[in-house]
């Protein structure tokens, strides 16, 4: 079933003020179309820059598009009563980049991934202890870790509370925007794993957005890429890219040997 329709989307700032003219920046989107089936991962890539992010805010429901509709279930996120949103806001999270600022320093694990828990659960402090336990369980932390403050925490862990937190109230579908891309590399591939098996065993669907196409191609059952905000094309997992800007991605990935990597930038 589909879960996700993303229609005609356009988006335009307003120019940032110069000499008190006003007028319009280029569109940052043109035309944004694509849905997304129920337990799927799309995968968007695209240069620094090609709107990644704000098409990832936009279907998140924080920021209004200029032009076109998002469709979540069936409902029009940008015209519906607040009874539903509050149903949506459930179904929809999000995970960003830089875990620790997505974090109040002062509060403990606990706290943080108890917070989603209070404000839309009507749970008994037993209840909230147990499922607690059981999203750290989910994320492969020890429950001892719920004490501690997000400093005393490495990266790799931060980024496995955001993501217990966002499970905590069992989300259709995750928007993870470069998600993983400040971990190194093993980390990564062990949070990929653990989101792969948390999306077959929750009926997840993911949005993961990255420039990263190794892990992008890992992750996703189908991937767009974007350039200058349009989605200029669509792949299966096992297809190769053939528009110039994903080759362009595609060429930019430094090959892991470094004689190979000499042999590329000297050619
Ligand atoms: P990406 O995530 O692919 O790097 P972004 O969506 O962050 O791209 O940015 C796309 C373009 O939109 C950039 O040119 C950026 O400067 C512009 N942009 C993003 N947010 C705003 C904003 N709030 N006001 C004005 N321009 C913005
Ligand atoms: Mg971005």
């Amino acid at each position: 079933m589909t879960l996700l329709e993303v229609k005609n989307i356009e988006m335009q700032y307003a120019q940032r003020s110069f000499m008190f003219k006003r007028g319009q920046e280029d569109p940052v989107l043109q035309e944004v179309t694509f849905s997304l089936q129920e337990g799927e991962c799309l995968g968007i890539v695209g240069q620094s820059g090609s709107g990644k992010s704000t098409l990832g805010r936009i279907i998140l429901g924080i920021e209004r598009p200029t032009k076109g509709e998002v469709l979540f279930q069936g409902i029009n996120l940008y015209e519906t009563t607040s009874k539903h949103k509050k149903i949506i806001r459930r179904d929809l999270q999000a995970v960003f980049q830089n875990s620790y600022h997505s974090f109040n320093p002062k509060q403990t694990i606990f706290e943080i991934v108890e917070e989603p828990l209070l404000n839309f659960e009507q749970f008994s402090k037993t209840e909230r202890q147990h499922k607690i336990r059981e999203l750290l369980d989910c994320v492969e932390l020890e429950s001892t870790i719920a004490q501690k403050n997000p400093s005393q925490l490495s990266g790799g862990q931060q980024q496995r509370v955001n993501i217990a937190r966002a499970l905590a109230l069992n989300p259709k579908l995750i928007v993870l925007d470069e998600a993983i891309s400040s971990l190194d590399m093993i980390l990564q591939k062990h949070i990929i794993h653990l989101l792969k098996t948390l999306q077959k065993d929750m009926q997840l669907a993911y949005i993961f957005i990255s420039h990263d196409l190794q892990a992008t191609r890992y992750m996703s059952d189908r991937i767009v890429v974007m350039e200058h905000g349009q989605l200029v094309e669509e792949i299966g997992k096992d297809e190769a890219y053939k528009h110039p800007a994903s080759l362009e991605l595609y060429n930019a990935i430094l090959p892991s040997h470094p004689r190979e990597r000499t042999k590329k930038f000297f050619r």
